[in-house]
């Protein structure tokens, strides 16, 4: 029985700006996404028949709520495949935190079965398909820097931002996306982020810009009433970040550093207080 390992990476937003909110309830989006190293491992193998799960963690559901099991059925369904699979998820990322993680294994999944059930889907066919999943599944199938627009489905890809230093710090508190989203007043956002900018700062490869411009419109909802958020941003900087923000809809927040030094002191002091410090880096 065929078997194949894929790296299923986290993402974080660079920047993050709701434009309008549309007819149909979903919100016009503009944001710098950017892969980090740090990833969970997804191995499909091939079964006679059927699916099973397995992970080695307690936190994520296994049944067929799993965005792996989506992206299996929605494949499956399409080209009238009836091989069963296993999967088992090596979790990493923060669960629930805005770095992605369960779009991030849909993904890989379908670049996996692409691959183990060779039906020769290029990128665009694999991203239309993953849109299905999840807005952000189509950008984790792509990777990399890119500026993402609509729900997060028109994707450009940018120049490489790659191994700059972050430090991630998830306080697991629970905040719920769709919460955030419906508390946010769009009018009242004063300091938006400037985005054309931010493009000509990764443009340049100018880390100190790109970290002193990053904003998330979304942290007007999150910190007011998460105050630790804060902190955390603020004892980043203190440590030396060259900057520090709120990744998705929360709650994690990222910092980026420049002196590797400064990192570990910063890890170490926020291990005290915070639930799941990680250093990582951009790829
Ligand atoms: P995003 O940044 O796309 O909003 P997130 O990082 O905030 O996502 P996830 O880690 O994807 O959030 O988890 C959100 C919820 O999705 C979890 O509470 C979990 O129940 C469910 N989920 C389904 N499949 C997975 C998976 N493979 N990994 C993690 N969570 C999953």
């Amino acid at each position: 029985m065929k078997k194949i390992k894929i790296d299923a990476h986290a993402k974080i937003n660079l920047s993050l700006d709701v434009l309008k909110r549309r007819e149909d309830g979903y919100h016009e989006l503009e944001m710098i996404m950017q892969q980090l190293s740090l990833k969970d491992i997804i191995t499909i193998e091939e079964r006679d028949l059927g699916f099973t799960l397995e992970s080695n963690s307690r936190e994520i559901p296994l049944d067929t709520s799993n965005l792996v099991y989506k992206a299996y059925a929605i494949i499956a369904k399409r080209f009238n495949i009836n091989k069963g699979i296993h999967i088992y998820i090596e979790k990493n990322i923060p669960i629930a935190g805005g770095l992605a993680g369960g779009s991030t294994d849909a993904a890989a999944v379908l670049k996996g079965l692409n691959t183990l059930w060779k039906l020769n889907l290029n990128e665009e066919q694999l991203m239309d398909i993953g849109l299905k999943i999840g807005a952000d599944v189509p950008y984790c199938i792509m990777g990399g820097t890119a500026l993402a627009k609509g729900v997060g489905e028109k994707l450009t890809k940018l120049n490489s931002f790659s191994d700059r230093l972050i430090l991630i710090a998830n306080p697991g508190i629970n905040i719920s996306t769709a919460y955030v989203y419906n508390n946010l007043n769009l009018d009242k956002i004063a300091d938006r982020p400037q985005t054309q900018a931010m493009l000509k700062h990764i443009e340049y490869g100018d880390t100190e810009l790109v970290a002193k411009e990053m904003k998330n419109v979304l942290e007007t909802v999150t910190i007011k009433e998460n105050p630790v958020l804060s902190k955390i941003k603020d004892q980043m900087i203190m440590h030396g970040a060259l900057g520090s923000l709120m990744s998705g809809s929360g709650p994690t927040i990222f910092g980026i550093f420049k002196d590797p030094v400064d990192m570990t002191k910063c890890e170490k002091n926020l291990k005290h207080s915070i639930k799941t410090v990680l250093s990582t880096k951009t790829v």
